[in-house]
């Protein structure tokens, strides 16, 4: 399948792990918004969150408890965001369903642009 995050999951493009388990993958963003920015993504391909369903839902609670785990490994006592963009309205630019943790300065209280 011709999927970005797939060919990062596989190691057929490099990127910068922090962590990794027989479910999961997180990688540094390569265009960071903020001084900690992950992507943390599923193994199994799902294109988005419009495609979660009562089958595969349990990787989404599994990647909220891996964000958990590395916010406080990164320090973010003082609070983080966790964001997925869902099609085109959201501006999803990667087809494969990816978690941003950003965190490590005030992100503002806008939740979108006006
Ligand atoms: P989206 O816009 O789909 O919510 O998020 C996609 C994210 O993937 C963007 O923040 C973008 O910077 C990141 N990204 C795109 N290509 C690569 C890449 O090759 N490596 C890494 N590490 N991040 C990428
Ligand atoms: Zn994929």
């Amino acid at each position: 399948m011709d999927c970005l995050f797939c060919k990062i999951i596989a190691g057929e493009i490099p990127s910068t792990k922090v962590y990794e388990d027989d479910k999961v993958y997180a990688f540094n963003d390569i265009n960071p918004a903020a001084p900690v920015h992950i992507l943390i993504i599923p193994k199994v391909h799902i294109a988005s969150a419009a495609e979660v369903t009562a089958e595969n839902a349990d990787i989404v609670g599994h990647i909220f408890e891996v964000a958990a785990k590395l916010a406080k490994e990164k320090g973010l006592d003082n609070g983080y965001r966790i964001v997925t963009n869902c099609g085109d309205d959201a501006g999803q630019s990667v087809h494969h369903l990816h978690f941003h943790l950003i965190g490590g300065r005030f992100l503002g209280l806008k939740m979108v642009e006006d």
